[in-house]
């Protein structure tokens, strides 16, 4: 472990005011490990709040603190900031002000695109921010119990795909067998977030499958989700999410897209394989990730966002044909 988790506990242990922001449209590894400190820190005493731009998606409600988390910034100053998986200080979105203005910024993240901001920066290779939670709350010395262990194992199972993704490490397995033996289930979790869907979501998943197109000689794999097929499926925005994945699932496939048109513009999920890099291809447009998943937001038309993403995973499949990259989480 390198010494930055013990920085970080340093300065989180003395501070009476923290604020623990997440990325907008937030994840499992993202809710769980903000909601894994601010536990963490309220059984030491400090008093800690959970930021979300995106509230709380349906499947993390019943995380512990969930009903808690702010969707809108304080209106005090925070002593200690904790952006929690956030890139760039604006994906924090409404929460990116109240980053900047603390007197001490932490910048916790396991993406590649980290641009490395803030006072105190702890990025590693992990599977999950939640297992470098994990070894933030070690240096905290605050044991673990049965809640922050559902949160921290939510994180772990969800950015591992429940341990199926190629991130899946000795680390992830041990610190989820920790969770385990502190009383979270695996099979609740997944049970919550996998095997639990509407009737809507689960048609929008049919539409969305049957309207793909493959392409570069069948490497390359994408879809559109509308609005109004939403609508005519009877879905809500967060049950797009999964589908870029299922995607990826063709044979033969190295690169998969999902353009989803929304009041923000097009937001672009990535998912690549065998050596396609997933951060590349959203990094050309301003976004980020990791190697085999990452995503971005465009404005300007469907087809030229469609064109020009295409364009550019068709370069990147070039390149990973050069050179056969090694795996980076
Ligand atoms: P998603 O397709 O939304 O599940 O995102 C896949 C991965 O890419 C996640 O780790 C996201 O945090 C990351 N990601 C998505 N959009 C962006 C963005 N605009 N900037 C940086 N990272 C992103
Ligand atoms: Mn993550």
């Amino acid at each position: 472990m390198t010494d930055l988790p013990y920085q970080i506990a340093a300065v989180l242990r003395k501070s009476r005011n923290v604020l623990i922001a997440c990325h907008v449209a937030p994840d499992g590894d993202c809710l769980g490990s903000a909601l894994g400190l601010r536990l963490a820190l309220a059984r030491i005493g400090v008093d800690a709040q959970v930021g979300s731009a995106d509230g709380v998606p349906d499947a993390f409600l019943r995380l512990p603190g969930a009903a808690d988390v702010m969707s809108a910034p304080p209106a005090t100053r925070a002593e200690v900031a904790v952006a929690v998986e956030c890139s760039m200080p604006d994906r924090a979105g409404s929460f990116a002000q109240a980053l900047a203005d603390a007197k001490t910024l932490i910048n916790i993240d396991h993406h590649l695109s980290n641009a490395g901001y803030g006072h105190l920066v702890y990025w590693d290779t992990a599977a999950a921010t939640g297992e470098q939670m994990a070894d933030v709350i070690a240096a905290l010395r605050v044991p673990i119990d049965r809640e922050i262990a559902e949160c921290l194992l939510t994180a772990v199972v969800t950015d591992t795909g429940s341990f199926r993704h190629r991130n899946t490490t000795a680390r992830s397995l041990r610190l989820a067998a920790d969770l385990v033996d502190a009383g979270a289930s695996v099979h609740a979790i997944v049970e919550r977030v996998y095997e639990t869907r509407s009737a809507g979501g689960l048609r929008l998943l049919g539409m969305a499958l049957a309207s793909l197109t493959l392409g570069a000689d069948g490497r390359i794999v994408w879809t559109t989700v509308p609005p109004e097929m939403l609508i005519s499926a009877g879905a809500q925005p967060e049950e797009v999410t999964g589908i870029v994945g299922m995607l990826r699932q063709i044979r033969g496939v190295q690169v998969a897209l999902l353009f989803e048109v929304t009041p923000q513009g097009v937001r672009v999920g990535i998912r690549s394989r065998d050596g396609a890099r997933s951060h590349v291809i959203a990094e050309a447009f301003g976004g980020g990730g990791h190697q085999e998943a990452a995503g971005f937001t465009a404005t300007g038309p469907l087809d030229k966002v469609i064109a020009a993403t295409l364009a550019e995973a068709e370069k990147e499949l070039r390149q990973a044909g050069r050179t056969s990259a090694p795996f980076r989480p």
